[in-house]
């Protein structure tokens, strides 16, 4: 069940467990009553949820060992552009061997969007093999092969998954996307990735969430919640070494989770004064980085330390408005901010999470986002939405700064 496709091939000798599966924790989960907060009023929730993917266990592992991965903690060495990995297949356009005479991948691909020109459609269900992608070409958007979420179900089976799976659990509906650079270079040196490439990956990634939404109102998904992220390293989910994004498209249309409904009933209540459109935050003495477009600044609140959160300076609501000059400009100051971050030491393992409103919800919003080093955490964290953290915002973004200049 690669690329969430659920068909009559793939889904013979399997039960409805073995397909991707979405459920709600009822100790968390209430229904949505917020004026707003999507088109559909039934059943539509906010809470905890989990997607549960017995296909996610089989994605390969692209560090083969600690010993791989602290070659790429090390950026000296330089394997820019030369590496070969798994998606060296796709981007060459015939099968890559390793070192050992090993195919590293059947280069069988689907992809959404190279740069931002529209290739295969969303909802094709044709993994293919295709020719060589050009030289000049900066990034590629790619279904993922190892997907949380079905995008095309044999309607005969659904209808048969439904019926077997008990009511409080559901088959999983979205497009999982993974956006990754034509050529090599490891995520582990972020900010030896060119400007170039970093914001060609960003700009690959606004074409595809347009081209899928598109799509997916076209076949009447609605209500639909976008979550652009990076896990860079394997302590923080990163399974390749390569530099890639991640776009989660839930097309359950069944609300959204508990993290999320609190940022949207805050700027609910903000009203016209938004808060990071008129804040200083704190003063000023917790910003990092102020540039035309951007504002960086380490959170007041911090779910880790050095937790850093950041925000265009225009209010808008979602990544896809982002603008090239923006997009420009957020390329180049996230290798300024990781290179400063690398230069205090800190964990090269982390993560980078867009905050973004749904589609179809009439919500005010202001697009913000995280960077968060990997940190190990403790019970009371688990058991709560709580962290525990001992460096104070404002010293660390001292701390920044002054690795900044
Ligand atoms: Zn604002």
């Amino acid at each position: 069940m690669e690329w969430g496709i659920i068909n009559k091939e793939n889904f013979k000798n399997k039960t409805s467990y073995d397909v991707p599966i979405k459920r709600w924790d009822p100790l968390s989960t209430v229904s949505i009553h917020t004026e707003g907060f999507g088109l559909r009023k039934e059943r539509r929730y906010y809470g905890h949820y989990s997607y549960i993917s017995p296909i996610r266990s089989e994605r390969p592992r692209g560090f083969k060992s600690e010993e791989g991965e602290k070659n790429f903690l090390d950026c000296s060495k330089k394997v820019l552009g030369k590496y070969k990995d798994v998606f060296s297949s796709i981007t060459e356009g015939k099968i890559v061997y390793d070192d050992w005479g090993t195919p590293l991948s059947d280069g069988y691909t689907m992809i959404i969007t190279q740069d931002e020109i529209r290739r295969d459609n969303p909802f094709s269900d044709a993994p293919h093999r295709i020719e060589r992608i050009p030289d000049a070409c900066k990034a590629l958007t790619l279904i993922n092969r190892y997907p949380s979420m079905a995008r095309i179900i044999d309607p005969d089976i659904s209808e048969n998954i439904v019926k077997n799976l008990p009511s409080h659990l559901k088959l999983s509906r979205g497009i999982n996307l993974v956006t990754i650079s034509r050529y090599f270079y490891p995520s582990l040196c972020f900010n030896l990735i060119p400007m170039d490439v970093l914001a060609g990956i960003f700009l690959s990634m606004r074409a595809a969430i347009l081209y899928c939404i598109e799509e997916s109102i076209n076949r009447d998904y609605y209500d639909i919640p976008v979550m652009p992220f990076f896990n860079i390293g394997t302590k923080v989910g990163g399974s390749q070494p390569r530099i890639h994004s991640q776009i989660y498209i839930d097309l359950n249309m069944d609300g959204h989770g508990s993290r999320l409904e609190g940022y949207l009933e805050a700027f609910k209540e903000m009203g016209d004064k938004c808060h990071l459109c008129k804040t200083s935050h704190g003063g000023s003495d917790r910003i990092i980085l102020e540039t035309e477009f951007w504002t960086f600044y380490t959170t007041g609140s911090p779910v880790r330390n050095y937790h850093i959160r950041f925000h265009p300076n225009e209010h808008i609501r979602r990544f896809s408005q982002l603008k090239v000059n923006q997009i420009e400009d957020l390329a180049i100051s996230l290798k300024m901010i990781f290179q400063a971050l690398d230069d205090l030491k800190i964990d090269k393992n982390r993560n980078i999470l867009f905050n973004c409103c749904p589609y179809g919800y009439d919500a005010d919003f202001h697009m913000f986002a995280d960077i968060i080093p990997h940190e190990v955490i403790g019970g009371a964290e688990m058991a709560d939405d709580m962290r525990v953290a001992r460096k104070l915002p404002h010293i660390a973004a001292k701390e920044i700064r002054n690795s900044l200049e």
